[in-house]
C-alpha cells in the first residue's frame, strides 16, 4: 500500500521534472516526443518544426511555436523546457571581446568568451567546470575539477551568446543569407574536451545539422592538450578541426608546462596525429604554443619544434604567455617570439603570432576560472548582465 502510493508520488514528481529540449539528440528529441504521446506516424514532422523552433529561429517558448496545434504547445509546455545557462555577468573588452560567466543548474559556473573579427565571430567554449590536468601555466588548472558539462550547457553557451548578439532570425528571413556574427567554435575554454567526449561530440552535432545552427565541421576546433585515446575518435565521430596544446618539444619541458604528457609522450601524441582521420593541407592541425620566457622560447626549442612536425600538415599558433595573478611564468619578449616565429614560418609552416584578445577582462587564453573561487573583480568595465 505505502509502496504504491510512493511510487504513485514518485511518478507525479517525474512528470513535474520537466526535460529540456535543448541539447538533446535528434534521436533524443523523437524518443522524449514519443514519451508525452506523439502519434508515431507525427514523430519525424514534429521533430524537425520544433528543432526549426530551437536552432533556427531561437524560440524559448513553446507558446512561440505556431505551427502547432494549441493544445500539442501546452501539453509540451507541462513536460518539457527550453532552457540555456543563465549569464550573471557579462564583460566587454575594449577590442570587442565579450567574456560571460555562465550559471549552471546546481549553482556552478562557467566562462565562455566571444571574439570579433573582421571575417568571422568565435564564441570559446567551455567543456568542463575546472579542469583535471593541472597544467602548471593555465589559469584553470588552478581550479579543481568540478564536473562534465552536458550537453544542453555546452550547445547551451553558444546560444545564449546568440542570445546576447541579437542574432536569431526574424520570423521569414533565410538565416544562411546572413553574414554570422557567431560563426565559428572553438573549444577552447574551461576543461579538456576529449575527457568529456560523448557531451561535447552530442553538442556539436546539434551545432552542425544542418537544418539548425549549421555550422560546417571546419568551423570547429576543438582543443586538446594530448588524451591520446580521443584524438582518433574525434576525426570519426565529430570531423571537426584539432588543436593541440603542445607548448613544449622535449618530454622534459612538456610534461613540467603540460603533466599529461606523462601518460601520453610526444612519440605517441605525434603518432595519433599522423593518423587523424582528417588530416589534409586543407584541414591541417592547428599547434598551440604558448611562448613563456626562458622555458620553452629558445631558437633550439623552434629547430626541435619544427622538426617534430615533419610530415604533418600544420600550423603553429604562438600565443604570447598570458599572465594572471600568482602565476610564475613570464612572456616571452616581442624579438625573441618574433626570431622564433621566423624559424618556423622559414620552415614551411605558417606561424601566426596570436593577438591576445580581451586581455583588460581576463579573457584571453588560458585566463578562464569561474568566479566561485575568485574575489569578484568590480571596476567600470564590468557590467552585470541584465
Ligand atoms: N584542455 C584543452 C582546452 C583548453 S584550450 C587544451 O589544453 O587544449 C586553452 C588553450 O590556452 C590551450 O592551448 C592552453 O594550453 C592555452 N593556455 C592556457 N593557459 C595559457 C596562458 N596563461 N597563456 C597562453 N595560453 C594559455
Amino acid at each position: 500500500m505505502g509502496n504504491s502510493r510512493n511510487m504513485a508520488i514518485c511518478e507525479m514528481q517525474q512528470l513535474k521534472t520537466r526535460t529540456n529540449l535543448i541539447g538533446l539528440t535528434r534521436e533524443q528529441l523523437a524518443e522524449r516526443l514519443a514519451e508525452i504521446g506523439t502519434p508515431s506516424d507525427k514523430i519525424r514532422m514534429r521533430v524537425d518544426q520544433i528543432w526549426t523552433w530551437i536552432y533556427v529561429r531561437g524560440a524559448r517558448r513553446f507558446a512561440d511555436m505556431t505551427n502547432l496545434a494549441k493544445t500539442y504547445r501546452v501539453q509540451l509546455d507541462q513536460t518539457c523546457r527550453l532552457e540555456v545557462p543563465q549569464c550573471i555577468q557579462k564583460e566587454i573588452s575594449g577590442d570587442g571581446t565579450r567574456k560571460y560567466l555562465f550559471r549552471l543548474n546546481g549553482g556552478h559556473e562557467v566562462e565562455t568568451v566571444y571574439i570579433p573579427e573582421p571575417d568571422r565571430g568565435t564564441v570559446c567554449l567551455s567543456s568542463q567546470v575546472g579542469c583535471t590536468l593541472n597544467c602548471s601555466f593555465c589559469h584553470t588548472g588552478t581550479q579543481a575539477f568540478v564536473r562534465n558539462l552536458v550537453p544542453e550547457e555546452i550547445i547551451g553557451q553558444f546560444m545564449a551568446v546568440r542570445d546576447d548578439l541579437g542574432e536569431w532570425p526574424l520570423p521569414g528571413r533565410n538565416p544562411k543569407s546572413e553574414q554570422r556574427l557567431a560563426s565559428n567554435i572553438v573549444l577552447m575554454g574551461m576543461g579538456e574536451p576529449l575527457y568529456n567526449f560523448d557531451n561535447v561530440r552530442d553538442a556539436m552535432q546539434i551545432a552542425m545539422d544542418g537544418k539548425g545552427i549549421s555550422l560546417s565541421r571546419r568551423r570547429i576546433t576543438l582543443s586538446t592538450a594530448g588524451v591520446v585515446p580521443g584524438i582518433h575518435r574525434t576525426g570519426e565521430e565529430i570531423g571537426c578541426r584539432l588543436a593541440i596544446s603542445l607548448h613544449g618539444t622535449t618530454d622534459e619541458i612538456r610534461s613540467k608546462l603540460v603533466p599529461i604528457n606523462r601518460k601520453w609522450g610526444l612519440d605517441e601524441l605525434l603518432d595519433a596525429l599522423r593518423n587523424y582521420p582528417r588530416l589534409s593541407n586543407a584541414d591541417r592541425i592547428t599547434f598551440e604554443y604558448a611562448m613563456i620566457r626562458d622555458i620553452n622560447d629558445s631558437d633550439q626549442d623552434a629547430h626541435r619544434l619544427v622538426n617534430l612536425l615533419r610530415n604533418i600538415p600544420a600550423k603553429v599558433n604562438l600565443i604570447p604567455f598570458n599572465r594572471w595573478p600568482g602565476t610564475q611564468f613570464e612572456r616571452s619578449s616581442p624579438e625573441r617570439i618574433r626570431k622564433f616565429a621566423g624559424i618556423v614560418f622559414k620552415a614551411g609552416y605558417p606561424s601566426p603570432v596570436r593577438t591576445p584578445r580581451g586581455e583588460d577582462i581576463m579573457a584571453a587564453c588560458g585566463q578562464l576560472k569561474s568566479t566561485s573561487q575568485r574575489q569578484r573583480l568590480r571596476s567600470g568595465k564590468v557590467a552585470v548582465a541584465s
